[in-house]
C-alpha cells in the first residue's frame, strides 16, 4: 500500500494527512492523542463499583455461624440464624415498645368524644 503524499487528512479537514499519523495532518492527529489520553484517564479514574460484602450478610450477627440464604432480618437491622432471629435472644437493639407506642398512635389518633346535645 502506497501512501499519496497529497492525500487529504483523513479527518476532512482539508489539511494534508500523513502516514505516519494515521493519515491525519499534524494538527487533527494532535487533537486524535489528546482524546486518546483523556479517554483513557477517565477509564483508569472510574472508581470500581462497590460490591457489597456478602459474607458478612450470611452470618448471624449474635452467633457468627453462617446462615447462607437463611438469614432471618431482624428490625434492628441485623442478621440471624433461626436459634436467635427472636428479639429476647438476641439482646434486640431495636425499640419495640416505642415502635408499638407509636403504632397505637397511628392507628388510633385521639378522637375527642363526640358531645351528644340531644336531650
Ligand atoms: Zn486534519
Ligand atoms: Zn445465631
Ligand atoms: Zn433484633
Amino acid at each position: 500500500m502506497t501512501w499519496e503524499t497529497n492525500q487529504r487528512c483523513s479527518t476532512g479537514c482539508g489539511f494534508y494527512g500523513n502516514s505516519k499519523t494515521e493519515g491525519m495532518c499534524s494538527v487533527c492527529y494532535k487533537n486524535f492523542l489528546q482524546r486518546q489520553i483523556s479517554a483513557g484517564q477517565v477509564n483508569s479514574s472510574a472508581e470500581p463499583e462497590v460490591v457489597v460484602d456478602q459474607a458478612k450478610r450470611t452470618r448471624c450477627f449474635y452467633c457468627h455461624k453462617k446462615i447462607g440464604h437463611i438469614g432471618f432480618d431482624c428490625r434492628c437491622g441485623n442478621l440471624f440464624c433461626g436459634k436467635h432471629r427472636c428479639a429476647e435472644v438476641h439482646n434486640c437493639t431495636f425499640d419495640y415498645k416505642a415502635d408499638a407506642a407509636e403504632k397505637m398512635k397511628n392507628e388510633n389518633p385521639v378522637v375527642a368524644p363526640e358531645k351528644i346535645h340531644k336531650i
